[in-house]
């Protein structure tokens, strides 16, 4: 037994052994801290910043400084899920504020502001974001956010993110931008004009399906970034440092799968819609898409990994399609290595208004031929 431990009885040397003493070992692979602690020195300081785990975390400030420097941004905030940061947005206005979105956002925002921030005295307009002139003409004189979610989820309509913006800016509105589908590899929102950019970082930016996760990020370190972090640490919706390091080591491999994911929709794209039982396909990247030249501005890297389509039938005969697919797996969630395919309708519930037909794929990093073999089979 080391010198040092030879006076303590069993239980103090539990601990004193297995003391942290990894620090500077120049592990290539960062370690992950658990520790919701941090111990103070002499002089009453905390190394590093570090106090206490919610308020800040080794993994969730190199996450934080990771996805910041991806949006090309000035601040970045990580939650527990796409909807905490989401909600953190929204929990920084106050009462009798007004807020437009998208009328196909993301379903479980819609929830969001009818069953909590209705609640907490918000008001909100659901409007066709694709169309700058019914956007403009739903401002108010307390419309203080207008928040965009483009291609959105699940019909892949385009907003204009620079047109939009400027309207915002006249008006002295703030613009946020889901940017959870497009990632930071083939969209940059903080670039054409955004004040604020989320992600449900579950999906592209985790990328395996194996950890929840959102993020803020923001154009200024100014008033909002202090709101938002004081949300961050005061109403505690953090993620694990486990999850911070997931996605922080999902990032590594974004560009790549984003990369391949992108081409494969494409090509699943430009297959489907030749197929006499598919009524239309919803993907940006294909040239009678409504917005597809404003996509192609602003989507520099390629149209993304998700598409919908329209089945050439009625629910009961999309359903059938559906289960006939091997290859994708039937799974609500997306982004992640895996191809995915849902009908939405069914997982949105009553007060859905996504078309009974629709389809919605999430193409995975594996052999197109395979992918498109797979519809062919389940399209007979
Ligand atoms: C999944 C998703 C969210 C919600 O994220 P969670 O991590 O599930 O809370 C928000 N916006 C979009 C566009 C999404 O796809």
């Amino acid at each position: 037994m080391p010198k040092k431990y030879q006076n303590l009885k069993f239980e103090t040397r539990a601990l004193k052994s297995t003391k942290n003493i990894l620090n500077e070992v120049h592990a290539v692979s960062p370690p992950i801290y658990l520790s919701s602690t941090f111990e103070r020195n002499l002089e009453g300081q905390y190394q590093e910043g570090y106090k206490y785990s919610r308020n800040d975390n080794p993994n969730r400030r190199a996450l934080e400084k990771s996805i910041a420097t991806l949006e090309n941004g000035m601040a970045g905030f990580a939650f527990g899920s796409g909807m905490a940061a989401i909600s953190a947005v929204f929990q920084s206005l106050k009462t009798g504020d007004h807020v437009i979105l998208p009328n196909d956002v993301y379903f479980n925002v819609k929830l969001l502001m009818k069953e909590v921030f209705s609640r907490w005295g918000l008001s909100y307009s659901f409007v066709d974001m694709s169309d700058i002139e019914v956007v403009s003409h739903s401002l108010t004189e307390h419309t203080r956010l207008i928040w965009i979610e483009s291609p959105s989820n699940p019909q892949l309509k385009i907003s204009d993110i620079q047109g939009l913006s400027k309207l915002a800016h006249e008006h002295r509105i703030l613009l946020a931008v889901d940017n959870t589908w497009p990632t930071p590899v083939l969209q940059n929102p903080l670039d054409l004009g955004a004040d604020i950019v989320v992600h449900s970082t579950t999906k592209y930016l985790g990328g395996h399906s194996d950890a929840l996760g959102g993020c803020i990020i923001l154009k200024e370190s100014g008033a909002l970034a202090h709101r938002i972090q004081s949300i961050q640490i005061q109403m505690g919706a953090i993620p694990s440092p486990f999850d911070c390091w997931l996605i922080s080591r999902g990032i590594q491999t974004l560009h790549l799968r984003v990369t391949k994911q992108t081409e494969n929709a494409q090509k699943m794209a430009d297959w489907l819609v030749e197929h006499p039982k598919v009524h239309r396909v919803l993907y940006p990247g294909l040239k009678d898409h409504p917005n597809h030249e404003i996509a192609a501005q602003q989507m520099l890297g390629g149209f993304g990994g998700m598409l919908s389509l329209l089945i050439n039938g009625n629910e009961i005969q999309t359903l059938a399609i559906v289960n006939k697919l091997n290859h994708f797996r039937q799974a609500t969630s997306l982004g992640g290595v895996e191809s995915l395919v849902e009908h939405r309708k069914s997982v949105e519930g009553v007060e859905s208004q996504t078309p009974d037909n629709l389809i919605r794929l999430s193409l995975g990093i594996e052999h197109i031929e395979d992918l498109i073999d797979d519809w062919k089979q389940a399209l007979m």
